[in-house]
């Protein structure tokens, strides 16, 4: 995890947009004196309206915290959602994995990290202090110089930010020319709140959010066999007509147990080119255009797109993508 002293370089006041200092170990302030704290080595960058916007949403992100926990109750329910869970995690175009070859070494930055570690040039950003996160801030007002980034992720995310597009036009401007972002977000999904949850986009409408990109490729991540089984869990839970989560989570495991060989399906359906128009999940890679406007150092030597869609399965499975997608 990259130190408060390597990261200064690339942040920037959410406020004003100036450079930032260090004043200390407890807390680093800009140029026109706006001053945030540093908690246990963490920058916390919220520009005040944006932080009490996200305290209208999210309350204090405790129930986010809860999602992410690390028990042992809570790790024995993630790897039985994993093994009998109705969501499959379907193969992703290799080109994916490729460009994370292509931005080795340049920062990267992942959006609603939670609990995933930093490698030595990420950044992780989420609203609260989760387990590997490094800058604590809004995706909607991100506390970082312009074109600081070859690379940006946000895996289910973009769902639960109540004005989507802000965040996209934040994510363009830290982003270098010819940098690249890959998103996740459900298609057909039960809602799911921490506490909001704000939209879905089809394939179309994902490809529209970012239509100041080029895209490099778009697909499925997550099948319509994953959706339809999800859905008949979800339906069922509906008839105990109760918020205890005991009895909801033993309602719904029945059908998903019954039906979880379907979600295998997926990987014979996703051949059908119209198997988005009711699958659960999408992801979109696309790249900013290059249009440098000085001489900083950016993907300008990175292969074209003609020259990622040469694809190379090897790439693909030496560099696993984390599994965030929601079951
Ligand atoms: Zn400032």
């Amino acid at each position: 995890m990259p130190s408060i002293e390597a990261l200064l370089p690339i942040l920037a006041c959410p406020c004003c947009g100036s450079s930032l200092l260090n004043d200390g170990e407890s807390q680093i302030l800009c140029d026109q004196g706006h001053e945030f704290p540093v908690v246990n080595g963490v920058p916390i960058l919220f520009e005040p309206e944006e932080r009490e916007s996200i305290e209208r949403d999210y309350g204090d992100a405790t129930q986010m915290q809860g999602e992410y926990r690390k028990s042992a109750l809570a790790r024995v329910r993630s790897l039985v959602k994993r093994a009998v869970g109705s969501s499959l995690r379907l193969p992703i175009d290799p080109r994916v994995a490729r460009t994370y070859e292509l931005v080795d070494g340049d920062w990267r930055l992942e959006i609603g990290s939670g609990l995933v570690e930093a490698g030595p040039k990420t950044v992780n950003l989420d609203i609260g202090m989760f387990g590997g996160v490094n800058v604590v801030g809004s995706g909607c007002r991100l506390p970082f110089a312009d074109e600081s980034f070859s690379l940006i992720r946000s895996l289910a995310v973009l769902e639960h930010i109540r004005e989507p597009q802000k965040m996209i036009a934040e994510m363009l401007r830290v982003l270098k020319p010819g940098g690249y972002i890959y998103t996740e977000i459900p298609f057909l999904q039960h809602f799911h709140a921490y506490p909001n949850d704000f939209q879905r986009l089809t394939k179309q409408g994902l490809r529209q959010a970012f239509a100041g990109c080029e895209v490099v490729v778009d697909g499925i991540v997550s099948g319509p066999s994953s959706a339809l089984t999800a859905l008949i869990g979800d339906y069922c839970e509906l008839w105990t007509f109760s918020d205890r989560r005991w009895l909801n989570d033993i309602v719904r495991t029945i059908p998903l147990v019954l039906l979880w060989p379907l979600k295998f399906l997926d990987h014979v359906l996703v051949r059908n080119r119209r198997a988005h128009e009711i699958c659960s999940g999408l992801y979109l890679l696309c790249r900013k255009p290059n249009t440098p406007v000085d001489n900083r150092p950016s993907l300008d030597a990175a292969p074209s797109i003609a020259e990622l869609s040469t694809d190379n399965s090897d790439v693909s499975s030496s560099t696993p993508l984390d599994v965030r997608i929601h079951s």
